[in-house]
């Protein structure tokens, strides 16, 4: 069946992202008809402004409307510490528990040869500047308990080391293989607190 030109394009669209097959598709799509255009108008509106309006933190790397991003900017927060994350999504995770009041720094992926990404492939040498500049006392890498992740930490704890910050790795209560974005806020909270010195 061919399907109205309009139509098929938008299923084309929502079949580009994760997790949508065919018939959600082919559903999504049709359920768009039939939204009022307010509605409609909104959603468009939505997905052209993640593209348009978010900019990455020149500090610490996360995606924020404002640069420097609220966290960045924010002086009561801790400046000596820095919590290394791969992804935007960790430090909201991290966020959540409320007990952790550093700065962040993301590194957007993380170091894996098998993929072809090395160390100039995310932002490691923004993390090694920052070092430089500011005051910073300690580095938590918090990197997920992947092996990717502990090469990563371990990469950058090497490189730090010469610097004389203290670096350390979240370590307790997180399972092997998993996913930062995934664990429950007491496990992150007991992971960052049974961080030990690399
Ligand atoms: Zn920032």
């Amino acid at each position: 069946m061919q399907y109205p030109e309009p139509i098929a394009k938008l299923i084309d669209s929502f079949m580009k992202l994760p997790g949508i097959g065919p018939k959600t598709a082919v559903r999504l799509a049709f359920f768009a008809v039939d939204m009022n255009e307010e509605d409609v108008m909104d959603f468009a509106r939505a997905f052209v402004d993640v593209k348009r309006k978010l900019v990455y933190c020149s500090v610490c790397q996360n995606i924020s409307d404002h640069d420097p991003c609220p966290i960045c900017d924010d002086s009561s927060r801790d400046h000596s510490t820095i919590c290394v994350v791969q992804d935007p999504k960790d430090v909201v995770a991290l966020e959540k528990m409320r007990d952790y009041h550093g700065l962040y720094h993301v590194l957007h992926g993380v170091i894996s040869p098998m993929d072809g990404i090395g160390p100039e492939d995310i932002k490691v040498a923004e993390l090694i500047r920052r070092l430089e500049d500011e005051n910073v006392k300690e580095i938590i890498l918090a990197t997920n308990p992947t092996v990717e992740g502990e090469a990563t930490a371990m990469y950058i704890s090497r490189l730090v080391k010469p610097i004389g910050v203290k670096t350390s790795r979240i370590a307790h209560g997180l399972p092997v293989g998993g996913d930062l974005e995934y664990a429950d806020e007491v496990t992150l909270s007991k992971a960052l607190e049974g961080r030990r010195e690399l």
